[in-house]
């Protein structure tokens, strides 16, 4: 992690990264599948699903502006959320905020209709706070909401969900890292629909999930392996 501001890292952002040809602009590397040079070695790179080296360029700048250690990118925001939630285990207790993106909220629900997770859902911070017991392994929310704008203090969230041995998950969509980094603020994970304002053009459809804690990271990066969302 570096101390440079925000404008610098992103005007650095995959520049010079591709060693092997020097090229200044970070390659869109189409390839699927990757030549190993000797039996036995391996560039670190083999198939698209498991690593891909413009794809890894974008999880470390994300990062960066995240300021955390690690990224993972999907194929959606959704299939962010899918990846992360399919990783915990059943039946885990989740208090979240009542007032999210609908695409979340509808999957939440079709989850817990399975008997999958338990959900308690909050309207405001004080609710939240309240809601969150020993009973908890992990709080949601969007901050702001989407799409009633509704605020949570990230590091009051955090401290109590953490007293409780609980993990925090914010979704950042609508702050952007520009102006909001909630790892730095306690959350755990942060997730973001990089199809609204990381790309902000309407050209791409694209999700992130990002951390600092190693062991969710290898967790993710194993299932994201597995299951394919890439
Ligand atoms: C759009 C959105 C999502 C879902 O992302 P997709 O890229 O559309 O799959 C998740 N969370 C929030 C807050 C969103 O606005």
């Amino acid at each position: 992690m570096s101390d440079y501001k925000l404008d610098t890292i992103l005007a650095h952002a995959g520049i010079n990264s591709d060693e092997k040809t020097g090229a200044l602009i970070a390659p869109i590397y189409l390839s699927t599948t990757y030549q190993h040079p000797e039996f036995g070695q391996s560039t670190g790179f083999d198939y698209t699903r498991t690593k891909n080296p413009t794809r890894l360029t974008l999880e470390k700048t994300l990062a960066k502006i995240e300021k955390a250690d690690y990224a993972l990118v999907t194929s959606s925001g959704m299939a962010a959320l899918v990846l992360l939630f399919n990783s915990f285990p059943e039946q885990s207790k989740i208090v979240a905020a009542r007032d999210l993106y609908g695409g979340s909220f509808r999957w939440f629900n079709e989850q817990e209709k399975k008997g999958r997770y338990f959900f308690t859902y909050t309207n405001t911070e004080e609710e939240m706070l309240a809601a969150i017991s020993e009973d908890t392994d992990y709080v949601f929310i969007e901050t702001p909401t989407n799409p009633l704008m509704v605020e949570f203090d990230i590091a009051k969230v955090a401290e109590k969900a953490h007293a409780h041995g609980a993990k925090v998950i914010v979704d950042n969509t609508f702050y952007s890292p520009i102006y909001q980094n909630p790892i730095a603020l306690g959350a755990d994970i942060v997730l973001h629909s990089a199809t609204k304002y990381l790309s902000g053009h309407n050209d791409v459809l694209a999700g992130v999930l990002i951390t600092s804690d190693q062991a969710i990271y290898d967790k993710l990066f194993y299932d994201q392996n597995t299951t394919g969302p890439t």
